[in-house]
């Protein structure tokens, strides 16, 4: 303890190797009305209670870059108490990373506290990731441990200014993702960083300092020992950036997509399966930069679809029925991969019910489609059989099949109907069934007959 207080006290007194360069508005072209007020009024808030306050991290980098920020930080020298003193609309989140929710209306300020470089003292695992990371230290501090040189910079809403302390303005105006400190320490530090390093890269259009991108492909395995809960939150951010096609190239190119997705290097090499995947991953892109909505259900959905495939025909192979081998054949991707990704329940129940409706297309005749429309999921299930048929694993006729009928009115629809060619007995059942066509919307599908 007192080792480590006289070894701060003298950390403290060395020189500082990075002087901090000030950087006005006509160097880093921020207005001052393009910064959310949210985030302004949390660090007036603060300033006039005494502390230091700026906006730091991703939201600075994406003014500059000219890219809208999806949301803010604020970085003080106040403790999560008393930034939470100061606000009444505010929460402490977390147990150990003590973090503040401040609240202006529907926006949310993340607030935290400076926090203090690694030293040996740090507990880490033994592969030398960080466990612990929550000392609180002053804003060169602070900046020094954040990941890269265009995260590290701080935004004054009073002053207009910005405070970098590693060239970080220079880097991103000379589209350069560069790392702060040794990129190979860094990233047995949090190998996350591996993956953030791509992802930002694609979304800001960066290239990778070599020193940064030469390691990634030796540590990329040190990804498998992050927990699950975070590697999902990462792989959620990086298929939702706007850019996962891009992301998912550069990816590929590192021998980072292993420790990502286990599968998807097996889904990647099937020419099909590719084709899926990439068209998907095209769409999710256009709908987040259209602003449109988008659901992890649908785009894992996706990703796992030719696992299952697989899996599936495996079991029809064997013997298996066609359903119960489905079912059969969801569940196991869902258990082997669900458990690396951390994929919720809720997630995995959307999945499904997107993937047991596929069979249930093939269907054109009787009152089936006329069921099948009225299911919760089934626009999300025509979607994905569209980008199944643009692939090529599924009839190009049969999509644009389904397109006519749900576009037609009644007398369309019945004049769309194939013949009915089951069985006089399965007929039968089916009519004797008939309180189905009262289901609830999300009901379990009824068994689909597989006319094949
Ligand atoms: P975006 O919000 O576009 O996803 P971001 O860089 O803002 O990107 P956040 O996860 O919001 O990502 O992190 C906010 C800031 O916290 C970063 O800009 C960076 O300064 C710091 N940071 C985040 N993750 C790490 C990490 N793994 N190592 C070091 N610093 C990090
Ligand atoms: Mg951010």
């Amino acid at each position: 303890m007192i080792r480590k207080f006289i070894r701060r006290v003298f950390k403290r007194g060395e020189p500082s190797p990075h002087a901090v360069e000030t950087v006005g508005p006509d160097q880093h072209g921020i207005r001052p009305e393009q910064v959310s007020s949210a985030a302004r009024r949390t660090c007036e808030g603060l300033q006039q209670a005494g502390h230091q306050a700026y906006v730091v991290g991703g939201a600075v980098r994406d003014l500059i870059a000219g890219i809208v920020p999806k949301d803010y930080d604020v970085a003080t020298d106040a403790t999560p108490d008393q930034v939470r003193r100061i606000f009444r609309r505010s929460r402490i989140i977390g147990r150990r990373f003590q973090i503040v929710h401040v609240m202006f209306g529907a926006e949310t300020i993340e607030v935290s506290t400076f926090r203090a470089a690694h030293d040996e003292d740090t507990l880490k695992d033994e592969h030398g990731r960080v466990l612990r990371d929550n000392v609180w230290g002053n804003m060169e501090e602070d900046a020094a441990r954040r990941d890269f040189t265009v995260n590290a910079l701080y935004y004054d809403p009073a002053s207009g200014q910005v405070f970098d302390y590693h060239h970080g303005v220079r880097d991103l105006q000379r589209k350069t993702l560069r790392m702060i400190g040794d990129p190979r320490a860094r990233y047995r530090e949090d190998p996350v960083r591996m993956l953030r390093a791509v992802r930002l890269a694609a979304k800001l259009d960066l290239r990778l300092d070599p020193v940064v991108q030469a390691p990634i492909r030796e540590m990329a395995e040190l990804i498998e020992n992050v927990p699950a809960a975070r590697l999902f939150d990462e792989m959620l951010k990086l298929l939702f950036s706007g850019h996962a096609v891009e992301c998912v190239r550069r990816l590929r190119e590192d021998g980072l997509h292993h420790g990502l997705l286990p599968l998807l290097d097996v889904i990647l090499e099937q020419p099909l399966g590719e084709k899926f995947v990439m068209l998907a991953l095209a769409d999710t892109d256009q709908r987040v930069r259209a602003g449109k909505r988008t659901s992890p259900g649908f785009l894992f959905a996706t990703l796992l679809w030719h696992e299952v495939l697989a899996n599936w025909e495996a079991r029809k192979k064997r013997d298996e029925l066609p359903v119960p081998a489905l079912h059969a054949a969801m569940d196991e991707v869902i258990d082997t991969q669900g458990e690396k990704l951390a994929i919720t329940r809720r997630i995995a129940g959307d999945i499904k019910d997107i993937w047991l409706l596929q069979p249930r297309f093939e269907k054109r005749a009787g009152r089936a489609p006329f069921r099948l429309i009225e299911q919760q999921r089934f626009r999300a299930a025509w979607d994905f059989l569209h980008l199944r048929a643009a692939s090529g694993e599924a009839p190009q006729e049969l999509a644009d099949w389904w397109l006519a009928f749900q576009e037609a009115d009644n007398a369309g629809r019945e004049a769309l109907l194939q013949p009915d060619t089951a069985s006089p007995k399965k007929r039968r059942r089916r009519r004797s069934n008939s309180k189905n066509a009262a289901e609830p919307a999300n009901a379990v599908p009824p068994a689909p007959t597989f006319d094949e």
